[in-house]
């Protein structure tokens, strides 16, 4: 039988699939019902939102109410007018990107953007931009990956926000090593001419970057300051999780 289309059987093959391979909680495993939301009510409820007061550029939390920017922001200023990060990096939540990223998850793509347009959308929508970009990988690790996952995640947060997708805005020309293994002056150096504008038609004026970790900030800077240079006014991002603890 072909699953690509409805076929003969007439059974539906969204729902066909889910009998097949039932979704399993992205936290625990354990496997979901046809219709139930993809996580467990529990291990939703253990995702930390982060919680005010924000950054004023990255919005993480800080600990002085009295203070605007965090500690990183306020050292190394940023090009990026805001961002919307939706949980803190801990507990179940980095295992869960990891098999996003890495283990061919892409199903995770609509819950987490769900979990974004639930905390950060009223925000996200306020700021009307032009169009989402998501923060773009190597064509080489794409293909070897098969997807990008904050391409999955931007396509689905375009679909909840009314917000075209553009994933080809920015390009990554330079294959570069994974970011953890380096330090945050490296991270910066490694980063600088990796982007670069894609080509496309439209000149986008407003941007919102999407990518599903925010850890030093390195690479929403570069992508941003690529964006500014071309003729790009205002940029946003939001990410599923932000690192604490970082610097950057
Ligand atoms: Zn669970
Ligand atoms: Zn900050």
């Amino acid at each position: 039988m072909r699953f690509d289309e409805k076929g003969e059987s007439g059974i539906d093959k969204k729902i066909l699939l889910e009998l097949l391979y039932p979704a399993k909680c992205p936290f625990c495993g354990e496997v979901r019902s046809y219709g139930e939301p993809m996580a467990c009510p529990d291990c939703l409820k253990e995702l930390k939102v982060v919680e005010p007061p924000h950054c004023l550029t990255c919005g993480k939390t800080i600990d002085q109410e009295e203070e605007e920017y965090c500690q990183d922001c306020a050292t190394i200023p940023k090009s990026f007018r805001r961002g919307y990060p939706v949980y803190e990096y801990a507990g179940e939540l980095p295992k869960a990107l990891y098999d996003f990223k890495y283990h061919n998850q892409r199903g995770y793509a609509a819950f987490f953007a769900e979990c974004i347009d639930r905390h950060r959308g009223k925000q996200l929508r306020a700021l009307q931009p032009d169009g989402i970009v998501p923060v773009p990988v190597h064509r080489k690790k794409k293909k070897s990956r098969g997807y990008n996952q904050a391409e999955l995640l931007g396509r689905e947060l375009s679909g909840c926000l009314s917000v075209p997708l553009y994933p080809d805005y920015l390009i990554r020309e330079v294959n570069t090593p994974p970011q953890k293994e380096l330090n945050d002056i490296l991270r910066m150096k490694n980063l600088k001419n990796a982007f670069k504008i894609g080509e496309n038609t439209v000149q986008l004026k407003k941007i919102l970057l999407v990518d599903d970790i925010y850890t030093s900030g390195a690479t929403i800077e570069a992508c941003t300051k690529v964006l500014l240079s071309a003729g790009a006014k205002a940029v946003y991002y939001t990410s599923i999780a932000i690192g604490r603890g970082y610097s950057g």
